[in-house]
């Protein structure tokens, strides 16, 4: 199944992102069945690049439009509440992630990506989109915690401990 295939591939792209010294996340777009963008995390250097932001600017710059409606976007961790807004923004059609984040994520914590009232400005939103949360999460956790910092911080079920 391709939503496998991609989710397998941010996967591998998180456990490169460590390997090059930043956080493990990876992300891809992909439009009518193929890659048009993919990235690592590069937050280490600038806190708004999430694996996400760079691949819908990398999108958006391949396609030449903002109107990102026609993509797919995989990501191995849920997106942030950031990378959800400008998800919404660029009016994505589906999102596929692997390890849910519901102490910091835009889906399970925030809710942004599933707004239904942003909708009513389609001038500047899409509609929510459809979102297969948790595909081959283990595989993807497994990544994440060799990842010391992020111990415990992701995952279905995660909760802060006091
Ligand atoms: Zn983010």
């Amino acid at each position: 199944m391709d939503d496998e295939k991609f989710i397998r591939r941010c996967i591998g792209l998180s456990q490169k992102s460590m390997d090059d010294g930043g956080a493990p996340f990876g992300a891809l777009i992909v439009k009518d069945g193929e890659v048009i963008a993919e990235s690592e995390n590069k937050a280490q250097s600038k806190i708004s690049d999430h694996a996400e932001i760079l691949v819908l600017d990398k999108a958006h710059k391949k396609l030449g439009t903002a109107d990102l409606s026609t993509c797919i976007l995989y990501s191995n961790c849920e997106p942030c509440p950031m990378c959800s807004f400008m998800i919404r923004e660029y009016k994505i059609k589906k999102v596929v992630f692997s390890v849910l984040s519901p102490l910091m994520g835009g889906y399970s914590k925030w809710k942004i990506l599933q707004d239904e009232e942003l909708a009513k400005m389609p001038d500047f939103f899409g509609k929510p989109p459809e979102v297969i949360a948790g595909l081959l999460e283990e595989e993807g956790l497994k990544i994440m915690e060799k990842f010391e910092l992020f111990n415990g911080l992701f995952g279905s079920g995660t909760g802060l401990k006091n």
